[in-house]
C-alpha cells in the first residue's frame, strides 16, 4: 500500500548526502532546522525509517521507533524552552500538501501563529 520513494530529500539527509542543520539526533529520529522557516522557530522532526506518512509510520514502525519519535519532539521542546507554544503539524499527502514523501512533523514557534489552516 504505501510505496516509498527513497530519493526525496529526507531520505538523501538521512543518507548524509545532503548537509542539514542538526538540532537533535536519537537512535531512530533526526531533527533538524527547516531550509525555509515559517516562524522564528521552525524544526522538522523525522523518523529514520522509511515513512511516508504519519499514519504510514503509526501503522508500520515498531514501538521504539514511536516512543523514540515523540520523545525526540519533547526533547526538542524542551531544548528551545517553548514554554509560551508551539504548533505541530504533519502534512500528508496530495490535500494535506505534503511536499516531501518522508514523514516529518514541523514544530513551529517562536511568535503567536496564526490561523491553522490557509488558503489552498
Ligand atoms: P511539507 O510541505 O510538509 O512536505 O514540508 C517540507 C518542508 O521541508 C518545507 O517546510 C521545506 O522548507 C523543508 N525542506 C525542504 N528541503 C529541505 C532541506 N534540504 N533542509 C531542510 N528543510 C527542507
Amino acid at each position: 500500500m504505501y510505496s516509498y520513494d527513497d530519493q526525496n530529500i529526507f531520505a538523501r539527509i538521512l543518507r548524509g548526502e545532503i548537509p542539514n542543520k542538526t538540532v537533535l539526533e536519537s537512535a531512530h529520529t533526526l531533527a533538524f532546522e527547516d531550509i525555509a522557516p515559517q516562524a522564528p522557530v521552525h524544526v522538522l522532526v523525522i523518523p529514520k525509517g522509511a515513512y511516508i506518512t504519519f499514519d504510514h509510520f503509526a501503522a508500520e514502525a515498531s514501538e521504539a521507533e514511536i516512543v523514540d519519535f515523540n520523545r525526540t519532539v519533547q526533547a526538542v521542546i524542551a531544548q528551545l524552552s517553548l514554554g509560551d507554544g508551539y504548533r505541530l503539524i504533519s502534512n500528508a499527502g496530495q490535500d494535506g500538501v505534503q511536499d516531501v514523501p518522508h514523514m516529518h512533523m514541523h514544530i513551529l514557534a517562536g511568535r503567536r501563529l496564526g490561523r491553522i489552516v490557509g488558503e489552498a
